[in-house]
């Protein structure tokens, strides 16, 4: 059989763009959000950047009353495991005590989470931030801060060891603006407290500062960024949601 090579390549050319267009064109019709729903493309997308607050904040309330969602994890794994949509994104401090799933009682697919002590960012932090948004249109970024957390006990101490020492550095601006009088040093829980909550904010400053792509989607409104402080003796997240009255540092 004699083939007609211009046809050929006129065919595969039109379902190329076929393909194209199903990846980039099609419209999702949002399904409306319910407490431990799987997310689903169509549930990220009826979700904005204020209802995830919601969502988050509604979490805490259930872990802190013993209410959390009865799910089935099997069922979970099974019904995400051809992709995620998560709806917020979370930088938290390695602490073992602070698990972003377990305090906002969240589960699979719901959450992206980048852990490391001091809840600090980086290059590498920023960029896994921008895919999170840009890439999978997670509508929040929570940078999640703790009480008595021993990283920031380090930075107030300047404790120095191996690789923790830069590591710790990340926090010493936070450290110089706190205000709280008396002893500056890991001695004085509200001192490290206040080194904590200023820590949140100068990370979410430098989110900012050293992402273009992150700024842009927040000024379309697409994303917000937000602070938040577990108190690790009641379980309770408070929200730092107007920065601008966080006592800023300098770095
Ligand atoms: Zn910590």
């Amino acid at each position: 059989m004699r083939i007609n090579l211009s046809a050929l390549i006129l065919v595969l050319l039109v379902a190329t763009s076929a393909r194209a267009a199903e990846d980039h064109g099609v419209v999702i019709t949002p399904v409306p959000y319910s407490a431990g729903v799987v997310m689903s493309q169509a549930v990220q997308a009826g979700i904005t950047p204020e209802k995830a607050i919601g969502i988050l904040k509604a979490g805490n309330e259930r872990f802190l009353s013993n209410q959390q969602i009865k799910r089935n994890l099997k069922e979970l794994v099974q019904k995400t495991s051809e992709g995620q949509y998560p709806f917020a994104s979370v930088v938290a401090c390695m602490d073992s005590r602070s698990g972003p799933e377990i305090v906002f009682d969240q589960s699979i697919g719901d959450l992206f989470v980048i852990r490391i002590a001091g809840n600090v960012a980086n290059d590498d932090i920023i960029g896994s931030l921008e895919y999170a948004s840009k890439v999978r249109g997670s509508k929040l970024i929570v940078v999640l801060g703790h009480t008595n957390c021993g990283a920031i006990k380090g930075a107030c101490d300047e404790f120095t060891m191996g690789n923790l020492t830069g590591l710790l550095r990340r926090m010493q601006p936070a450290v110089i603006a706190a205000k709280t009088t008396g002893a500056r040093n890991s001695s004085n829980y509200a001192f490290v407290d206040e080194v904590g909550e200023i820590n949140v904010a100068d990370t979410i400053r430098t989110i900012r500062e050293k992402s273009p792509i992150l700024q842009d989607l927040e000024a379309q409104g697409k994303v917000r960024m937000v602070g938040a402080f577990y108190d690790l003796s009641t379980g309770q997240i408070h929200w730092q949601l107007d920065l601008d009255s966080v006592n800023f540092s300098t770095k």
